[in-house]
């Protein structure tokens, strides 16, 4: 049976007069690439911060392998990777010295801990920059630190928030490898993306988050069923299902304004 290793119960957050996320109801399993679209302020950052404990819920309630977040946050967080949409590392600390701090924060044993870092900085082609400081990294590789140091303590559930931008094609096709490895594995993967062919080719399911709501999920295969357009892009799903074609027509508005 499989076993379900991310599950919220009316998962809400709301700032003031905004809710963020309305209600939520998820679950992923493990061995699954879970896709988490939406438009811009639909609630996915919100939703991935809370499933990594670093947001409390306004209510409702958040389940990692059967621990709640909120009653025993440091089980649950003990078995998650969180990568965030913005690359954060301690710009005064090398490659490898952040991957050593990382390990050290989850308690890793040494010796398992640098041979797990030094397969990550190889596979992420970081080794021979290990030792430079992280402040004169790239954009994308910081990212591919951060990623590194996320599958460093082997996470039954990995967090990543548009996990692929700023990377190269190789860095995401390699992404993409080790995380369908990982799902192989039996581990749960929650991203969120707004690149919909990335969607489409890596995840198992997505799911489209609209106003704080989930509004559909399933395959791509399924939405493509549900959408009842077996030939049509995940792209037109999401527009028609969020609302592009409202601006497609005010678009149109725009034009025939300035005509006249
Ligand atoms: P994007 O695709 O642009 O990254 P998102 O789907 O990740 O967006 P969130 O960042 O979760 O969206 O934001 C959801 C809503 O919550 C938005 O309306 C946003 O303005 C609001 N929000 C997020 N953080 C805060 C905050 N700290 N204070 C007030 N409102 C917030």
């Amino acid at each position: 049976m499989k076993q379900i290793l991310i599950k919220t119960n009316r998962l809400t957050k709301q700032y003031g007069a905004i809710t963020a996320v309305n209600q939520l109801d998820l679950e992923v399993f493990g061995g699954e690439i879970y896709g988490f679209l939406g438009p811009n302020g639909s609630g996915k950052t919100t939703t991935i911060r809370m499933l990594a404990g670093l947001l409390e819920p306004t209510s409702g309630e958040a389940f990692i392998c059967g621990y709640n977040l909120n009653r025993e946050p440091a089980r649950a967080k003990a078995l998650i990777a969180y990568v965030p949409d913005h690359p954060r590392v301690y710009g005064k600390l090398t490659a490898r010295e952040f991957l050593a701090l990382m390990a050290d924060l989850y308690r890793m044993p040494p010796e398992y801990a640098r041979d797990q870092a030094e397969r990550l900085l190889t596979l992420f082609e970081l080794s021979e920059r290990a030792d430079e400081l992280l402040e004169g990294f790239s954009h994308g590789m910081r990212q591919k630190v951060v990623v590194a140091a996320a599958l460093l303590h082997r996470p039954r559930v990995l967090l990543m928030d548009e996990p692929t931008v700023g990377l190269d094609p190789r860095s995401a096709r390699l992404l993409k490898d080790v995380l369908q490895e990982l799902a192989r594995q039996g581990e749960a993967i929650f991203l969120s993306t707004h690149i919909l062919e990335i969607a489409e080719r890596m995840c198992h399911r997505v799911g489209i988050l609209k106003e704080g709501r989930l509004i559909a999920q399933g395959s791509p295969e399924e939405l493509r069923q549900q959408a009842g357009r077996a030939g049509g892009s995940l792209e037109d799903i999401f527009l028609e299902l969020t609302g592009g074609a409202e601006d497609a027509e005010l678009i149109r508005s725009l034009g025939e304004e300035g005509v006249s």
